[in-house]
């Protein structure tokens, strides 16, 4: 298996990979997306709530702000060593929230969640969750925990995990002259004229849509677009909760041990 990052920024990962087949590719994409946990706020509980907004739809709002993850330090709350439903601090991150409106109307946002450990915090502190007119309080306590994309999309920790095949387009080498409705055509831009001569100026950026091949007038077709059987295009791109290299690494993880896992039972039997 050869890898090669194409792109790769504090939440995005474009990487390609070469001799592997849809069945790997499809398993970690599926993994990446329901399988590898993050933190998300999981309980509530309201002390004082004269907001305009009921208990549950507050509940909601705070489930949804994607935190900041910590895999080391947590376990998920079913591997826990406590087996309390309430948790202890190796599964579980306590914030409070005690905000109110004295002046005016107010938006309050994610980042006046006050966490208990100041690693897991919102990943963003723009995130409104509710507004307060003159007078309203809200003071609450939340409890985060560590999930999978399974049980919820909350603990979902990609917001893109796709991957394509690794295009393969073939122009002609002499002079194109008919037209350049291929070049015009393409959504993505795939194409260029230099010096008369149809060239590829972004081949990772080709979605096979073949509009292109289809926009051709000649016979045979002048542009010829296929892909390779065994190479790929990865896309990650998380919602900041984790880096998307270590999601990646996550993935493979999990399907070792599920490999593993089958091996066993069906070694067993
Ligand atoms: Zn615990």
């Amino acid at each position: 298996m050869k890898i090669e990052v194409i792109e790769k920024d504090a939440i995005n990962l474009r990487i390609a990979i070469r001799d592997v087949d849809v069945p790997l590719m499809n398993a970690l994409r599926r993994i990446a997306l329901a399988e590898v946990p993050s933190m998300a706020i999981d309980e509530v509980v309201m002390i004082e709530n004269s907001a305009i907004l009921q208990d549950e739809m507050i509940a909601h709002r705070l489930g949804l702000i994607p935190l900041r993850t910590d895999l080391d330090t947590y376990n998920l709350p079913e591997d826990c060593s406590c087996k309390s439903e309430f948790g202890c601090p190796q599964c579980r991150v306590t914030f409070t929230l005690n905000a109110e409106s004295k002046e005016g109307t107010r938006t309050v946002y994610s980042g006046e969640l006050i966490s208990d450990n100041p690693n897991i915090v919102p990943v963003s502190d723009k995130i409104p969750i509710i507004k307060l007119a003159k007078g309203q309080k809200l003071n609450l306590e939340a409890y985060a925990r560590l999930g999978k994309g399974k049980n919820h999309a909350k603990w979902q920790p990609v917001s893109v995990c796709a991957y394509k095949y690794f295009p393969k387009i073939e122009v002609p080498a002499d002079k194109c002259p008919e037209c350049q409705k291929c070049v015009d055509i393409c959504p993505k831009r795939v194409y260029r004229i230099k010096e008369d001569k149809i060239e590829v100026k972004d081949l990772l950026a080709c979605t096979l849509c073949m509009d292109c091949v289809e926009a051709c007038p000649t016979e045979p077709k002048r542009v010829k677009v296929s892909w390779e059987k065994d190479a790929f295009i990865l896309n990650i791109e998380t919602n900041g909760v984790l880096p998307p290299e270590r999601i990646l690494q996550e993935a493979t993880k999990i399907l070792d041990t599920q490999l593993k896992e089958f091996e066993e039972k069906v070694g067993a039997e």
